[in-house]
């Protein structure tokens, strides 16, 4: 993972001379979560070292908005505050309007829709803003905030995609140990089994992923979820275990594997590349590579079965 040190390296347009009172304020800002205003870090940065005027830090905030080292945000608050977008993928915010607290969501079904409205219209966009104003739920229920409130997120980006790819590996790995054991034909079988311990293995390697990343932030099963998508792969083989259950002939059980295959690595892809570049974006997209491996696997296979049983078919 890129050191703050080499983000900023590479930020830093050729020639620019460092300062090193612009990197102090820099580093400050980087290591607060959440969305300050420039009064804020004001205080932070005055807290460390009074000799830096508010007028510099003014300047240096300008200038992390320019190089894409902040994000500027507009709560209709009446004044602007600040993001880092350092490891912090772009988001949409929910704002309480009571205790002007926000909250971060992401929603790649948001970002298609987008996409398509811009097409449609011939507009080139720039920059897409979403902020959902209202009341929070502390705010509505009189109850405290939850504790497990917040987190990075990039580490809940990559908490809620590891669990969907988790949950598409499961389910995949239950479709291919039934298939198993209902195809007859002996290869089918095998390839079946085949990929029903691939897809064990890459569970294997998720869950240890995830457990990394519970390492890094205990409180990260408990904390909201962070991205929002219609649907799931995981349905997909649901589907596909419940239709081999109906009774099928080996090739009808091949085919079905090749649409479940076919379904989860489209899914993966079309999400993971709407993505800014993250761990959760390299969670999608190299799950979406495996899930075509298999599906390469399957046609391949089903087209092998075609031509045996046309061949037996010839000999009887
Ligand atoms: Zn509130
Ligand atoms: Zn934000």
């Amino acid at each position: 993972m890129d050191s703050t040190a080499t983000f900023l390296e590479n930020l830093r347009p050729a020639g620019s001379k460092r300062s090193s009172k612009r990197d102090f304020i820099v580093n400050v800002f980087l290591r607060q979560e959440g969305h300050i205003t420039a009064d804020t870090l004001v205080d932070l940065i005055r807290r460390e070292d009074q000799r830096i005027s508010r007028a510099t830090i003014y300047r240096t905030l300008q200038w992390m908005v320019e190089a894409g080292i902040a994000r500027k945000v507009d709560f209709g608050e009446g004044r602007f505050r600040y993001e880092h977008s350092y490891r912090h993928p772009r988001h949409f915010h929910l704002i309480c309007k009571t205790c002007n607290r926000s909250f971060e969501f992401l929603s790649s079904d948001i970002e298609t829709l987008i996409e398509e409205v811009a097409t449609a219209r011939n507009f080139a966009p720039r920059e897409s803003l979403l902020q959902i104003h209202g009341t929070c739920e502390a705010c509505r229920t009189g109850r405290a905030p939850a504790a497990a409130e917040g987190g990075v997120p990039e580490l809940l980006f990559a908490r809620d995609a590891l669990r969907v790819a988790i949950a598409t590996e499961r389910s995949g790995r239950d479709f291919y140990a039934r298939a198993a054991r209902l195809t007859r034909d002996s290869r089918g079988r095998k390839i079946f089994e085949k990929l029903a311990g691939e897809e064990k293995e890459h569970l294997g390697t998720l869950e240890a992923r995830y457990a990394e990343l519970l390492r890094q932030d205990p409180e990260l099963e408990s904390r909201p979820a962070f991205l929002f998508f219609k649907g799931a792969a995981n349905g997909l083989f649901a589907a596909g275990a419940e239709q081999l259950s109906k009774g099928v002939n080996d090739r009808e059980a091949l085919m079905i594997g090749i649409k479940c295959e076919r379904g989860s690595h489209r899914f993966f892809k079309r999400y993971g590349e709407k993505f800014e570049d993250s761990e959760g974006k390299r969670i999608f997209l190299e799950f979406a590579d495996e899930e075509r491996a298999h599906l390469e696997l399957l046609i391949r296979e089903y087209r092998g079965l075609v031509e045996r049983q046309r061949r037996r078919g010839r000999k009887r």
